[in-house]
């Protein structure tokens, strides 16, 4: 004989209906069956709700009504089209007794706790009858038998306790002469001795089913439900959860104390002793392995088997000076809890004695609250304990594993992971048997630590990436596109999962949880709604995913203001907008110090020499512990082009206009060519260096025109380079008649800086320089004659989107 329960997803509609029976008529072929079945999904709840409504004298109770009548009505009539007229008779009369209950709780203003349970015991009722009579249309042999009559409670309503003395004899009694191949039970519902309606606690038809496989000892137990097993956590939150293939009784109770509503927590109970494994099975995908609860789960590779939360809990702290060393205060706060029938989750203590930390469920807060209070009323007014404290909004997030206490170092990693990613623990417990590990987090952080912990414990070889971009000009196009062409390659060898989830150019933003797809973004973004930076951060942070990253590619100074916003939240900050880094210092500080503090990486490779690895050699030397003397620089990817371009043959304002139109200047070109850009990337490789300094600190000495340097406007500026066209051919002439190539050259030496236009001899690392390339030189105490050179392409689209790409890597490797 086996026992398999049928949850309420299993049979929310006909077409469920169809497959259990399906499962219920192969099954039966080799073995008896006892069906344990739920409501119908969804109308425990609608029966709750229509009662709450009557005792509040809303008529609407009555719409509710008409729901459960017609979603009941839908499943007889898709299920049995041609001969339901019975069953409609009967569930008319049961309905009529539903509707006369509703009434009576609309009239009289009340619902108590033993007429709640006459409400929901209806569900269980229409359920398992219209499942029996189906069965019994497709001739199928069949009984439907009232659990109310086998299992036999005390009166403690809404969560009855079991008398197991009458009720296994109750079963064993009536199955001793069944003949019938099924037997229907309704799931949860029971009867006290006095013979009122009870019921087992919500969820309980897993209960019920235990129950009767204990008391018959069968082989197996089979919990059929929506998913395909116990997951390795709630997979409605964490998409990478699953299944676990096998798992012990005591981890099973565990994960379902904690949460796991696949299994309701008591039903392991009467199951354990007598070594009954149960299956946990997929009604909508019978042929998935499913997971087996048993005494022989072998001990899987991972010490930690699942992770499980609850959702509302409140903490209570009891606190006061003269708690310390006098025995008995535990045992008064826990009894005062039991005679309120208020369940404790979890407990703390510190080893002071100073203070007792209590988890219970939000709603029973308030009356805990005032019954501890009340019970320890002279000690407060004693000013020997405090009033006791209630914080609410909280959760608990578990790791659950038999095997943890053979591993060192899981709390640390825990707690490493959950604040790495910003999410404040306000209270831990660890059982002495190191089962669980048990933290209490904000409950806005919940889905965030779940996956965090999960990617940590489950997936150590994949971690995930979600990167939100600002800024989708040139550059962000090409970056979009390389990490798109990347993907696949960086999951394979370096086990990152990259994912862009925000997007933002100046008109429109979008934003998808799940990765925004990569083939069809840019009409997703034309499509999106109107873009604002504040938007941009509130949704970013309201997502509040692990390993977030916000890309600036802007160069735009309200952007980088947000920045300390961004760090404050952990999320990390990847940069090519040099506004922020070339700020005022103490804002430069204030961002480092943020980012040290809030664990998230501040990175801006792309400020200096585009994708060339400069920043990222600068920190290594110091880190390393060399000593940084002087730098001498090209570091104007656009000026190298515009001189490498200019001569007696050309225009200047021809060649500056064509560097803009290929991306190699900055959008206002006069940030070049002023030399502010170049005063700017010799500004942060000082502060890099270790140097306190300000943009005003470093001499520039310009080389536009009177006129130039003076344009109110870009076009005004196009239109000086015209009229002094002589002004810069003498420059040129100058040079040449030198033997000289002009560089724009930026330096550092002895904490002192200045950028300007050079002659620079032949001979000399500058003077072949091609193109856009930037070259770098290092002189430090290990590079005092022969400096550490860095030299290539410094400016265009795809290599910056490759340097800001390699950041958002190096977070991934961190
Ligand atoms: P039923 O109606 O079949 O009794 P429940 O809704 O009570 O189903 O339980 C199944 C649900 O439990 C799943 O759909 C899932 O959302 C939730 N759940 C929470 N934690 C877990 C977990 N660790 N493994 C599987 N399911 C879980
Ligand atoms: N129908 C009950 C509930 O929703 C019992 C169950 O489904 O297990 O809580
Ligand atoms: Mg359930």
């Amino acid at each position: 004989m086996k026992v398999l329960k049928f949850g309420g997803t299993s049979i929310g509609s006909a077409k469920n209906i169809d497959k259990v029976i399906h499962i219920l008529d192969n099954y039966s072929k080799e073995d008896a069956l006892i069906c344990v079945v739920s409501a119908v999904g969804g109308i425990t709840d609608k029966l709750l709700l229509a009662g709450k409504q009557a005792q509040n004298k809303d008529s609407t109770f009555l719409d509710t009504f008409n729901t459960i009548k017609a979603i009941h009505f839908e499943i007889i009539n898709e299920l049995n089209p041609d001969n339901n007229k019975s069953i409609i008779n009967s569930i008319e009369n049961r309905l009529n007794d539903l509707k006369n209950l509703l009434d009576g709780i609309y009239l009289i203003n009340e619902l108590s706790p033993k007429t709640s349970d006459k409400l929901v015991s209806f569900g269980e009722s229409l359920s398992s009858f219209i499942i029996a009579e189906t069965i019994k249309n497709r001739s199928l042999s069949v009984a439907l038998k009232n659990s109310q009559e086998l299992i036999i409670t005390n009166s403690d309503f809404t969560k009855a306790e079991v008398n197991f003395n009458i009720t296994n004899s109750n079963i064993t009694d009536y199955f001793k002469s069944a003949t019938q191949q099924i037997t229907i039970l309704p799931g949860f519902v029971a009867n006290s001795t006095m013979g009122e309606q009870t019921t087992l606690g919500r969820g309980g038809s897993d209960f019920t089913a235990a129950i009767v496989a204990a008391a018959l000892q069968v082989k197996q137990l089979e919990i059929w439900t929506d998913v395909s097993g116990m997951f390795t956590t709630n997979p409605k939150l964490v998409k990478q959860a699953y299944p676990i293939k096998e798992i012990s009784y005591q981890e099973a109770m565990e994960l379902s104390h904690f949460g796991a509503k696949v299994l309701y927590p008591p039903t392991v109970q009467p199951v354990l002793d007598l070594n009954i494994p149960i299956h946990i099975k997929n009604t909508l995908k019978p042929e998935a392995a499913g997971t087996i609860i048993s005494n022989n789960a072998t001990s899987a590779a991972f010490p930690v088997k699942g992770i499980s939360n609850i959702s509302n809990v409140a903490l209570l702290t009891l606190e006061g000076s003269g708690m310390i060393g006098i025995p008995g205060f535990s045992k008064r706060l826990f009894e005062t809890l039991a005679q309120e029938k208020i369940n404790i989750i979890l407990i703390t203590q510190a080893s002071s004695e100073h203070s007792i930390c209590l988890g219970l469920d939000e709603n029973n807060s308030e009356a805990a609250k005032t019954a501890i209070d009340k019970a320890f009323e002279n000690e407060i007014a004693l000013h020997k304990i405090d009033p006791i404290t209630v914080e609410t909004g909280l959760s608990i997030v578990a790791l659950v594993g038999d095997n943890m206490k053979n591993h060192q170092g899981i709390s640390g990693k825990m707690f490493s992971t959950l604040g790495k990613n910003n999410i404040n623990i306000r209270a831990i417990a660890q059982g002495a048997s190191e089962k669980n590990i048990s933290a209490v987090i904000d409950k806005k952080d919940i889905k965030k630590a779940l996956n965090t912990l999960h990617e940590k414990f489950f997936e150590t070889q994949i971690k995930q990436l979600n990167v939100f971009i600002t800024g989708v000009g040139n550059v962000g196009e090409r970056l979009v596109e390389q990490i798109k062409q990347q993907k696949k390659y960086l999951n394979e060898n370096l086990k990152i999962n990259v994912r862009i989830i925000g997007l933002s150019n100046s008109r429109t933003m979008i934003f998808n949880e799940h990765g925004i797809d990569l083939n069809t973004w840019k009409a997703q973004l034309s499509a999106g709604r109107k873009a604002s930076l504040e938007g941009f951060f509130e949704n970013t942070k309201a997502l509040n995913l692990r390993n977030s990253i916000f890309v600036d590619i802007t160069a735009n100074q309200a952007v980088a203001n947000l920045y300390p916003n961004y760090l404050r939240q952990s999320i990390g900050v990847v940069a090519c907008n040099k506004i922020a880094c070339s700020s005022d210092y103490e804002n430069y500080r204030l961002l480092k110090r943020l980012s040290l503090k809030y664990n998230a990486p501040f990175l801006f490779e792309t400020n200096v020499g585009a994708g060339l690895p400069i920043i990222d050699t600068l920190n290594n030397l110091i880190a390393s512990g060399d000593k940084i003397t002087s730098i001498q620089a090209v570091l104007s990817g656009s000026l190298n082009f515009v001189f490498n371009n200019f001569n007696d043959t050309t225009k200047f304002h021809d060649v500056v206009k064509q560097a803009q139109e290929e991306g190699y200047t900055e959008p206002d070109p006069r940030i070049d060519l002023s030399g502010v850009d170049v005063a700017r990337k010799i500004l942060i490789l000082a502060r890099e260096s270790g140097f306190e300094m300000n943009l005003e600190d470093i001499e520039n000495n310009p080389f536009l025109s009177e006129s130039g340097l003076k344009s109110d406007t870009v076009d005004d500026f196009y239109q000086t380079l015209i009229k002094d066209e002589a002004h810069y051919q003498q420059l040129f002439a100058c040079a040449k008649a030198n033997h000289c190539q002009l560089k724009y050259v930026a330096q550092f030496n002895n904490g002192k800086a200045r950028v300007g236009l050079q002659e620079i001899p032949e001979g000399h690392p500058f003077y072949n320089l091609e193109g856009k390339d930037n070259i770098v030189m290092f002189y430090t105490q290990r590079y005092p004659e022969q400096p550490m050179i860095i030299k290539g392409a410094g400016a265009g689209a795809d290599v910056t989107a490759s340097g800001i790409f390699s950041d958002i890597i190096k977070i991934g490797n961190d």
